[in-house]
């Protein structure tokens, strides 16, 4: 590439629509008012980074409980003051599996709603020209120690580091696999449907397209950089 000039990895790339997009039988997207509000917030130029945030953070909670509305209960017995009961506690060992950097974001709230999840940090960066996931960081993931992973990224591009991070979680084990997102694009939805037909993908929207340097249409420009403060 000529020093300066910016990569157009998808031009001339077809890409599917919205309603093709929204056939894939695993595919949920959000549909509550609170999800629409606040990811208007979320895509304004005029929200900055520490309300940027904040949106992000309300936004996986909102999401992450439509996802894991059908997480496997055991029985808990427990004493109330006034008598025994069985209660409920989640049956299976989880883990939450960011994909650096953007995810980072994600982790927090999950682990307010799932404070006994596994973190595995993953370190994928989109190399510009091809837009291919290139792993620079992957910690302590181990065969058997969670059986459901949920992958948390909240743009769903081209859907290239989502097709290597579950592939790099099913080399481990995991019996489940669950994708959060917050805007996803039709061919990102497409490849990760296509890659792994098994993975459940919830996202707060789906949006047109991909532009032609890989960004999602209307999306919300670069969600790390928006998170960490690292734009122009
Ligand atoms: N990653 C982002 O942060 N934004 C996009 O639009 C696409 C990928």
């Amino acid at each position: 590439m000529v020093e300066g000039a910016r990569a157009r990895p998808m031009a001339g790339r077809e890409q599917p629509t919205r309603e093709e997009a929204l056939r894939q039988p695993r595919l949920h997207v959000a549909s509550h008012p609170l999800i629409a509000v606040r990811l208007t917030l979320l895509r304004s130029t005029e929200t900055a980074a520490p309300r940027f945030r904040e949106l992000l953070g309300e936004l996986t909670t909102l999401v992450g409980y439509e996802a894991l509305a059908d997480l496997a209960l055991a029985e808990q017995p427990i004493e109330t003051p006034l008598e025994p009961m069985i209660g409920a506690k989640l049956a299976e060992p989880l883990a939450i599996v960011p994909i650096m950097r953007a995810g980072l974001a994600m982790v927090e709230p999950l682990l307010r709603l799932l404070p006994e999840a596994r973190v595995w940090h993953l370190g994928l960066y989109r190399d510009e020209e091809s837009l291919r996931p290139v792993p620079y960081y992957n910690r302590a993931m181990r065969s058997g120690q969670a059986a459901h992973c949920i992958v948390v990224d909240p743009m769903l591009a081209t859907g290239g580091s989502a097709v290597s991070a579950v592939e790099l979680i099913k080399a481990v084990g995991a019996e489940r696999i669950t994708y959060i997102g917050i805007v996803a694009a039709p061919y990102g939805v497409a490849q990760l449907a296509a890659a792994h037909p098994d993975v459940a993908i919830y996202v707060a929207a789906l949006d047109r397209e991909l532009n032609d340097a890989g960004y999602i249409c209307p999306g919300l420009g670069d969600a790390g950089d928006r998170v960490f403060y690292t734009g122009a």
